[in-house]
């Protein structure tokens, strides 16, 4: 068992000054003080409550389809509601800063660009559940005007482009990871020299092996979650503490 080497928002300040280019891998954690149940938490998550839909079966089925659709616009919106917090305000500053070179996120909760990070600078590997997208042509279509031909015809038809299927732009049970995506997160964590993991229990594969790559690639790694993860042991710095209180520590003093 290697030592962890447990520290605080002060030690992640001195971690943050010292690198020259950071990039942040962020996961649910972050997104709790918006108000997002983190769908880990037993009873409290938003996607256990009901069975999820596959992949495949989304694909396969038209009376699937429906049904995905119509849980998402009668849902609870709590997405919708939501609204970046400290942590994700503080992330922003220090991309505004040119600190932050990439945000890394298994969030689908668009708030790190709401945050006022650009599209540029967001790398998203379990897509955005604020619009939706064509599966064969990728062609982008806004849920707002969705939402009305569904109302209407309790259908979504076919993209107009080329005819596939329309579907949320999130990656759901079953479907490949975002090839794209993943090659800017590789990148990314190899070009960095600080990956500061924020609210993500790294419990999810293959996105939670960046970090590890970005330590062995000879960055530093810390890890600020409020429960333990499998990478503690490697990383420079563990800070087991609030994300919001800790994140804004890093740009309130300069
Ligand atoms: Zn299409």
């Amino acid at each position: 068992m290697g030592r962890i080497h447990l520290g605080d928002a002060d030690a992640l300040r001195e971690l943050t000054a010292a690198a020259s280019s950071v990039v942040f891998f962020t996961g649910a954690g972050i997104s709790t003080e918006s108000g997002i149940p983190d769908f880990r938490s037993p009873g409290t998550g938003l996607w256990n409550r009901v069975k999820p839909i596959e992949f495949q079966d989304f694909v396969a089925s038209e009376e699937v389809r429906r049904l995905s659709w119509q849980r998402r616009f009668d849902g609870d919106r709590v997405l919708e509601r939501a609204k970046p917090n400290a942590g994700h305000r503080a992330i922003a500053r220090l991309v505004d800063a040119g600190k932050v070179t990439a945000v890394i996120t298994q969030n689908v909760d668009n708030l790190h660009q709401d945050s006022g990070i650009p599209e540029t600078h967001v790398i998203e590997l379990h897509g955005n559940a604020h619009h939706a997208r064509c599966l064969s042509c990728h062609k982008r279509y806004e849920l707002e005007a969705l939402e009305v031909v569904f109302r209407r015809d309790s259908r979504i038809p076919p993209c107009d482009q080329c005819g596939g299927i329309i579907k949320t732009a999130t990656i759901s049970f079953g479907q490949s990871m975002p090839e794209r995506e993943m090659r800017r997160a590789h990148a990314a964590v190899q070009a960095c020299d600080l990956c500061i993991v924020a609210g993500s229990s790294l419990v999810v594969y293959p996105a939670a092996t960046l970090p590890e790559l970005a330590k062995q690639r000879g960055a530093r790694l810390a890890i600020v979650n409020r429960e333990a993860t499998p990478l503690d042991e490697i990383a420079d710095l563990v800070v087991r503490a609030e994300l919001g209180a800790t994140l804004s520590q890093l740009v309130e003093r300069d």
